[in-house]
C-alpha cells in the first residue's frame, strides 16, 4: 500500500470542480486586466532561488527548499516561489524588447519543506502576477484592484488589506542601524529564530508571531516613520489613491516581507472568516530582484496566493463545501437490453457533438442498474434506448429529479436538453 508524501494531496473528483472554478475566475480577472500567462520550469538551478529568495529568507535559512544533486552534478531546486523563475524568465528571454512593461501571470505547483499545517503544503499551488517595468505608486494599486476583484468574485468576506512601506535602500540602512540597535538592547528578550534574524535581516523580527518578541516589537522604531522622501511620496500616493478608489486598508507597520527583494509598498490581504486573521494573498514591489539576477534596472511589482489557503477562506466564506461545486455528467446514457452498443455510441456522439456532457455505463443491461449509476454520478437527465426506440427511431428521456419522462426524435430531445442547460 503506497501512501503519498507528508505535506502533498490528493485532489479527488468530486472536488476538482472547485478548484477548477477558482482556478478559472483567476484566469479570468487576469484577462481583464490584461495580464498574459507565462510558464516556467518546476526546476531550476539552486542558486537562482538562493539569489532571488535572499539568503535571510526563510526559505533559505530553515532550509525549506528541496534541493539535490541532478545525474550531471548540478544543484538544482524545485521552485520553492514564483517570482524569481518569472524574473529569470523575463531576464533570459529579452522580454522588455517587446515593451519595457510586462504583465505576468502564472499559476503551478511550488514546494517548500516545511512542517505542514492547515492551509499549508509541502507542493503547493500558487498564481502569481507580477507587473515588471512600472515605477509608479500606481502599478502597486492596480494589483491591489486584482485582488480585490478576485475578493469580490470567489465570494470572500470580511477582509482586510494590509499595507506598509518598507523603504529602499537609500532609506533602510539608516532604519536598519536604530532598528538592530534598539533589538540588540533587547536580545534576551527575543526568540532563538530573532535573534539569527537580527544579524541577517532584522526586519523580519518584527513579523514575529512570538508574544515574547511581539512586546519587545511594539516600541522598536518603524520603517514608515523613516522613508526618505520619494518613498514617502510613493506610500502616500499608493494610500490616496486606494481612498480615492474607496478601496479601504489598514497601515500595519509591522508587516514586512519574508522574501527580501522587497522594497516600498508591501500588502497582504486577511480574511476572518476562518476564525483566525488568515492571510490568502500577499505581495508588494521588488524594484531591485530584476538587476539582482542579472538583468537591467528595472522597477517592478507583484503578489501571489495559494490556492489551498483560498480554498479554505472561500468555504468558510461562502458557507458551501468545495463538493457542492461538482458537476455532472448532463446526460446519463442507458441501454436497457442486449446488443444496443452502436446506439448508444451514436447517441452519446451526437448529444457530445451538441456539447452536452454524456456517459453511459457499457457494463449494464438493465434499466435499474442504469439508473443507479445516473443516481450515483449526480446527472440530471436519462436518455433511455432500448428496444422500442430503436424501432421508432425515438429517444425517451427521463428527468432523474422527478421522475417524468417522453418519447421524441433525437432533433426534438436535444433542442429540449439545450432549453435546459
Ligand atoms: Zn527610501
Ligand atoms: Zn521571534
Amino acid at each position: 500500500m503506497y501512501q503519498k508524501l507528508k505535506g502533498t494531496y490528493d485532489v479527488l473528483p468530486h472536488e476538482s470542480d472547485f478548484f477548477r472554478w477558482i482556478g478559472n475566475e483567476i484566469d479570468h480577472v487576469a484577462r481583464l486586466y490584461g495580464y498574459k500567462e507565462i510558464q516556467f520550469p518546476i526546476i531550476e538551478y539552486a542558486n537562482l532561488f538562493q539569489r532571488g529568495v535572499g539568503e535571510s529568507s526563510d526559505i533559505v535559512v530553515k532550509k525549506e527548499m528541496y534541493v539535490f544533486e541532478d545525474r550531471g552534478n548540478r544543484l538544482v531546486a524545485l521552485r520553492p516561489e514564483g517570482t524569481a523563475g518569472a524574473v529569470r524568465l523575463y531576464i533570459e528571454n529579452t522580454l522588455h524588447m517587446y515593451g519595457y512593461t510586462q504583465r505576468l501571470f502564472y499559476a503551478g505547483p511550488m514546494f517548500r519543506a516545511e512542517n505542514p499545517q492547515a492551509g499549508r503544503y509541502r507542493q503547493f499551488t500558487q498564481f502569481g502576477f507580477e507587473l515588471i517595468g512600472d515605477a509608479s505608486p500606481e502599478a502597486d494599486v492596480e494589483l491591489i484592484l486584482i485582488n480585490h476583484e478576485l475578493v469580490k468574485r470567489l465570494g470572500i468576506t470580511d477582509v482586510t488589506l494590509y499595507i506598509n512601506s518598507i523603504g529602499c535602500r537609500e532609506c533602510r540602512p539608516a532604519y536598519q542601524q536604530k532598528l538592530t540597535a534598539y533589538l540588540g538592547e533587547h536580545k534576551q528578550e527575543l526568540c532563538e529564530d530573532c535573534q539569527t534574524r537580527l544579524s541577517l535581516n532584522p526586519l523580519r523580527v518584527l513579523d514575529c508571531k512570538k508574544t515574547s518578541c511581539q512586546a519587545v516589537v511594539r516600541q522598536a522604531p518603524l520603517q514608515y516613520q523613516h522613508l526618505c522622501e520619494p518613498c514617502s511620496t510613493h506610500f502616500e500616493t499608493v494610500k490616496n489613491s486606494l481612498s480615492s478608489l474607496e478601496v479601504t486598508f489598514l497601515i500595519d507597520p509591522y508587516l514586512v516581507r519574508g522574501l527580501d527583494y522587497y522594497n516600498r509598498t508591501v500588502f497582504e490581504f486577511k480574511s476572518a472568516s476562518l476564525g483566525a486573521q488568515s492571510t490568502f494573498s500577499a505581495g508588494g514591489r521588488y524594484d531591485y530582484l530584476v538587476r539582482d539576477l542579472g538583468g537591467m534596472d528595472t522597477p517592478a511589482s507583484g503578489f501571489a496566493m495559494g490556492m489551498e489557503r483560498l480554498a479554505m477562506v472561500v468555504e468558510a466564506s461562502t458557507g458551501k463545501k468545495r463538493t457542492q461545486y461538482y458537476h455532472p455528467p448532463f446526460v446519463y446514457v442507458a441501454g436497457v437490453g442486449e446488443n444496443l452498443s452502436l446506439a448508444v455510441w451514436q447517441a452519446l456522439r451526437l448529444l457530445r457533438e451538441e456539447g452536452f456532457s454524456a456517459t453511459t455505463e457499457f457494463r449494464y443491461t438493465q434499466l435499474k442498474k442504469h439508473l443507479k449509476a445516473a443516481d450515483r454520478l449526480g446527472a440530471p437527465y436519462a436518455l433511455l434506448l432500448g428496444e422500442d426506440e430503436i424501432q421508432k427511431g425515438k429517444w425517451t428521456l427521463r428527468n432523474l429529479q422527478t421522475g417524468e419522462q417522453f418519447q421524441e426524435i433525437p432533433a426534438e430531445i436535444v433542442a429540449f436538453l439545450r432549453a435546459k442547460k
